[in-house]
């Protein structure tokens, strides 16, 4: 039997994985963690999809009890501000699109909405965020979703597995370091060992398999997995392995990021329930708020703007505040290694691969591949078929998300700089490119989006079309023959749902300070 794991990085992707792999496994599998005392995590990565909440419950962690100590809140979707022109905005939320007769509700809306805002007119979520609303009440009891929280079916499925049962309706927003260290505790406790050394060499066998890695002070670590969460250095996969590395680069050219950790009196200023992503001249601002401080950074491309360019934009954006706080500059590598599963090692985070975090793509990454991991974990026989089931599933992830952030830039409308006209020229996947075309006449849906798991599904399109504003669409023919009073009646439920939610939601701020 194959128990020994080499875990190589201690950032998030490290310690989620040790945690994942305790909480699958147990005393059955023995996990070495080692991680530099000299080389920091990458710092950011603070805001995620709605689906990490399997991640905790899998772990058994419950809010209370991890939310408070990494300082967490809620994040009902990601607000989308000046993509289309400046002063606009639009949500992506986490909100489960409703149907009538067959259509999506968002296909009548083109049909015949009732506002020029398809995200307040289709989704509650949107006028609750604008307000600042908790998606849960003051006694924890979640807002009244079509969504059966507890649901024992559901429990033990993997998100591929979940995806298009439930839309949970919000997801979470931490700070890194202190969730690293949250689960630092949580796997040590379960019997994970934990070394801070430095990898000087990974030491391969005659087959071109790892036989152990040699660290400054501790010797040699040998098991029978490694799993390298080195970051972007990609110690193991890329380094020694010599796996290649595809970049998506010139389809996604934002290549750096210069991020803030601004402390905050968040009572007096309030929490917005959402990431933001706020279009800049030369790429996008996000705007994390956590219970203390916000976490901001500019995502741009080194092509159209220099680092102290970025960084003095960064600072007049978020104010006073910033001045004495230090800048964190990151070169980020975009794009995946071909196969993030070679012979005896795994790629997990971002060694394994990175799109830029437009839609908060990177701790979905690591969760995905966590899960495939215990899903696929070998014995002696190494069959051969489970690593290339799982770099197939792991590649269909990233490129159907590098295809989503695409579509986010060609149809954005903002065209005021050179930036933003290059998006409209730059080379697109070939897929996405025929997508496209359809989409013009047919608008997006479970059939015609990128055709395997990637974690987003087709109503995921259909706001960020709806909301940039760049591309035309048209209502589905057959609309113009049906009778829309069903849909003005679904039109008229929302409108009442968000007006009785907005009176009786508490504050962000508030929940979080009650349960703190
Ligand atoms: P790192 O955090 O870089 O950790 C690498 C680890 O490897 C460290 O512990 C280091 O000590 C160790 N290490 C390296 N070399 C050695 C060695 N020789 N010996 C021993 N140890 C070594 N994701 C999201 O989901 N949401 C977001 O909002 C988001 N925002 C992001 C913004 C930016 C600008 C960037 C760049 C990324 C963002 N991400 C986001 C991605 C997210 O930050 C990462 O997926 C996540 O932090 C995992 O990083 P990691 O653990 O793979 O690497």
């Amino acid at each position: 039997m194959l128990n020994k794991v080499v875990i190589v990085g201690g950032g998030t992707a490290g310690w989620m994985t040790a945690s994942y792999l305790k909480a699958a496994f147990g005393e059955r599998i023995n996990v070495t963690l080692v991680e530099s005392g000299n080389i920091g995590a990458v710092g950011v990565g603070e805001a995620t999809f709605s689906d990490i909440r399997h991640f905790f419950e899998f772990l058994g962690l419950k809010e209370k009890d991890w939310m408070p100590a990494c300082n967490a809140t809620y994040k009902l979707a990601v607000r989308f501000e000046n993509w289309r022109e400046r002063g606009h905005y639009f949500y992506h939320p986490f909100e489960q699109m409703r149907s009538v007769n067959g259509f999506p509700l968002t296909d009548w809306w083109l049909q015949q909405g009732p506002t020029d805002r398809f995200d307040k007119d289709c989704f509650v979520m949107a006028s609750v965020i604008d307000a600042g609303l908790s998606p849960r009440r003051l006694d924890g009891a979640l807002i009244d979703q079509p969504f059966d929280e507890g649901a024992d079916e559901m429990h033990g499925l993997t998100m591929s597995e979940h995806q298009g049962k439930t839309q949970f309706p919000y997801a979470y927003q931490f700070e890194a370091a202190l969730l690293a260290k949250y689960l630092t505790t949580y796997a040590v406790e379960r019997g994970v060992r934990h070394i801070v050394d430095d990898v000087k060499q990974v030491n391969l066998d005659e087959r071109g398999w790892i036989s152990g890695v040699t660290t400054a002070e501790h010797g040699d670590l040998t098991g029978d997995l490694y799993i390298d969460c080195t970051g972007f250095r990609a110690l193991l996969i890329n380094k020694a392995l010599n796996e290649p590395f595809i970049s998506y680069q010139d389809t996604l050219p934002n290549d750096s990021a210069v991020a803030l950790q601004v402390p905050m009196d968040m009572e007096k200023r309030g929490i917005l329930p959402c990431t933001t992503a706020t279009a800049q001249d030369a790429g996008w601002i996000w705007t994390i708020p956590l219970m203390g401080r916000v976490g901001t950074g500019y995502v741009y491309a080194k092509d159209y703007l220099s680092p102290e360019d970025a960084e003095r934009t960064l600072r007049e954006f978020v104010g006073p505040a910033a001045a004495d706080v230090n800048a964190n500059h990151i070169k980020m590598r975009i794009g995946r290694s071909r196969n993030s599963w070679v012979n005896n090692c795994v790629a997990v985070g971002l060694s394994s691969g990175f799109v830029e975090p437009l839609e908060s793509t990177g701790i979905f990454f690591i969760h995905h591949a966590i899960e495939q991991i215990a899903k696929n974990f070998p014995n002696e026989d190494w069959n051969p078929n489970q690593r290339m089931l799982y770099n197939r599933s792991v590649s269909h992830v990233m490129d159907g998300i590098r295809e989503f952030l695409v579509l986010h830039y060609v149809a954005a409308k903002r065209q005021d700089t050179q930036y933003w006209r290059d998006t409209k020229t730059r080379a697109i996947p070939d897929s996405l490119a025929e997508r496209l075309e359809m989409w013009k006449t047919q608008v997006p849906d479970s059939e015609s989006i990128f055709p395997y798991y990637h974690g987003l599904p087709a109503y995921s399109y259909m706001c960020v079309l709806l909301g940039m504003g760049g591309i035309e669409l048209k209502p589905s023919p057959a609309l113009a023959l049906s009778d829309p009073s069903a849909a003005e009646r679904e039109f008229e439920a929302i409108r009442d749902k968000t007006r009785r939610l907005t009176q009786t939601l508490p504050k962000a701020y508030e929940y979080f300070a009650q349960h703190r």
